[in-house]
């Protein structure tokens, strides 16, 4: 693979010798939005734009990190005792560092060298492709095998607690449970997962309207606050909840009536999006599309209207899409306020799908997009051996 290739070759010029090479993917969620930290059910696939790192043991303890995107080194000991984040790149490869030694693994120190392919920070999950790729990275360097499950919560606990992102585990899990050609179903609680095949002929199109709108961080944090308003008030007439993954429709417009507006229709995007992620696994399970698509424009206006998390650019960018021939369904799919839609297009209509998307949002926002056409992808994995 010539990008393996390439980064021993720069692994060389940077340390010398020989390397192996790991990589992760990025993501994309098809269906099952805002509904991670809730413990409920989200439906990702890996996409075939990758992390990827190439390794080499070191005879210490330390950790000598390059990074290609941004042209810059950094060094930490695996022995620090203190170990401080900087709100810098470093921090996610650090913070799984430290987080794998906290779980126990005693590390070998590692020279690696990182060249990220997804896009940084566009709603991809280039973070996660990092961490998932790092963790691999130093396990196997360190001469062990990973379990990917473990890795997962690993990686996310570096996120939440060493980075200060207070993600789910939507991310992290993809990136390293995902399998080409399919989607995977995930139970955000129990960490149960299933794969489901992508029927040959679709294709998976992200477009990325090129705009993050400032209140991306904070509204984040609010949601996740205004569902925990939600299951506060709703565990007074319903004691057993933990969460809104244990609230149906009926107990909200039963028991709801007291909460505030806004808290009522974030609850109802919540537990109407675990409904529709059941439906959506039914479709496929039937090859029905159509009815996939349908699920997935659902979400959308029910992330537009009731979680509140959407903004012009993105709704431009799904109607846009709902008039193109071969479009299954679109949404946006991330955080919200920006960031990027998924497409399910047939793949013969995708040539058309592109220019048609590509001009058209041109012409109303003045800005380009970047669209990336993907096949659902393998999870993390080691590439190559040392040369
Ligand atoms: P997203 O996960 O949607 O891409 P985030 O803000 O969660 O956006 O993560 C992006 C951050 O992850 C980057 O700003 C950078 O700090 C880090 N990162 C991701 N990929 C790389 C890379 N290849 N090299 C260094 N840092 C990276
Ligand atoms: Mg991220």
């Amino acid at each position: 693979m010539i990008q393996a290739r390439k980064l021993q070759e720069r692994f060389h010029q940077i340390y010398g010798g020989p390397s192996n090479v790991y990589r992760a993917p990025g993501r994309v969620n098809l269906i099952g939005e805002h509904t991670d930290y809730n413990d409920g059910f989200v439906m990702p696939a890996a996409i075939n734009f990758y992390t990827w790192i190439a390794a080499a043991p070191r005879n210490d303890r330390r950790v000598c990190v390059h990074s290609e995107n941004f042209s810059e080194d950094v060094e930490f000991s695996l022995d620090d005792p203190q170990p401080q984040r900087r709100g810098h790149w470093s921090d996610y490869p650090r913070g799984v560092a430290v987080t794998l030694e906290q779980a126990g693994c005693r590390l070998r120190g590692a020279n690696l060298a990182i060249h990220g392919e997804v896009p940084l920070g566009s709603g991809l999950s280039s973070s996660a492709a990092i961490e998932v790729a790092t963790g691999y990275a130093l396990l196997a360097n360190s001469g062990r095998t990973a379990n990917l499950v473990k890795l997962a919560q690993v990686c996310q606990r570096a996120e939440n607690e060493f980075v200060g992102m207070r993600c789910g585990i939507m991310d992290q899990f993809i990136s390293c449970c995902g399998k080409a050609g399919h989607v995977l179903r995930l139970d955000c609680r129990t960490l149960e997962f299933r794969l489901a095949p992508l029927p040959p002929g679709v294709t998976l199109v992200i477009v990325n309207s090129m705009v993050r709108h400032e209140l991306a961080g904070g509204e984040y944090n609010k949601r996740r606050e205004e569902c925990e308003v939600g299951v506060r008030y709703l565990a007074g007439h319903l004691p057993q909840i933990r969460a809104l993954r244990d609230v149906t429709l009926g107990d909200l417009e039963r028991y709801g009536s007291g909460l505030p507006k806004d808290v009522y229709r974030r609850c109802r995007h919540v537990i109407t999006e675990n409904v529709r992620v059941a439906a959506a696994e039914a479709a496929l399970e039937h090859g029905d599309l159509s009815e996939f698509g349908r699920l997935m424009s659902e979400s959308h206006r029910s992330l537009r209207d009731d979680y509140a998390v959407s903004c012009s650019e993105l709704d431009l960018l799904v109607s846009l899409a709902h008039k193109i021939d071969g479009v299954y369904g679109a949404r946006m799919t991330g955080g919200g306020f920006g960031g990027c839609t998924i497409n399910l297009v047939q793949s013969d209509r995708v040539a058309d799908f592109r220019n048609r998307v590509g001009v058209e949002y041109q012409r109303a926002t003045g800005r380009t997009p970047e669209i990336y056409v993907s096949q659902a992808a393998d999870g993390v994995q080691a590439v190559t051996s040392a040369n």
